[in-house]
């Protein structure tokens, strides 16, 4: 389909991964001339889904974690996936502040961060089988009518 474009990358959930995942998406991203601003907005919400996945996920241990990426027009589609534990109650997991892990001193604040960086946040998780984040995005919104108007 014209003006579409797919990446996949697949890595173990070595938490010194979330660097490389971040700046791989950030790299296929900028395809979409996106401001400082928006890729700062997209590598925090890498970054939170893909530590809940080595953390939460994976529990540490080392399997694998997939981010999907699709770019349609100017929107940015980002899929992070896990085969881990999963989640039970989705509603409970993205309400600000809420963490199951307070001893690990999280704050519970990655889904809020997910949400207010990005357009939307969707979980898809069931426990025992793990769990998919997919995140979307629209670069450069605002922006069209300040690009036709210094042309
Ligand atoms: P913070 O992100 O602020 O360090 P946190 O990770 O606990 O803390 P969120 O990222 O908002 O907070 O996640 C909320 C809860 O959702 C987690 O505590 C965990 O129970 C659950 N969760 C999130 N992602 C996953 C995942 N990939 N697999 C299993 N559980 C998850
Ligand atoms: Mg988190």
């Amino acid at each position: 389909m014209k003006n579409t474009n797919e990446m996949e990358i697949i890595f173990d959930s070595h938490s010194s991964n979330e660097g490389f995942a971040r700046v791989s998406v950030a790299a296929f991203l900028t395809q979409l001339n996106p401001t400082v601003e928006e890729v700062a907005d997209v590598k925090t919400a890498i970054s939170e889904a893909v530590t809940n996945a080595v953390i939460h996920g994976y529990e540490n241990e080392i399997h694998k974690v997939s981010i999907r990426c699709r770019i349609e027009g100017q929107q940015i589609t980002v899929e992070v996936k896990d085969n881990g534990v999963g989640i039970e109650d989705v509603e409970q997991a993205m309400t600000p502040l809420y963490t199951s892990k307070p001893e690990l001193e999280r704050s519970g604040m990655g889904f809020a961060f997910m949400e207010a960086f990005m357009d939307s946040v969707e979980v898809e998780s069931a426990p025992g089988e793990g769990t998919t984040v997919r995140m979307k995005k629209t670069i450069g919104k605002g922006r069209e009518l300040w690009t036709t108007q210094s042309l």
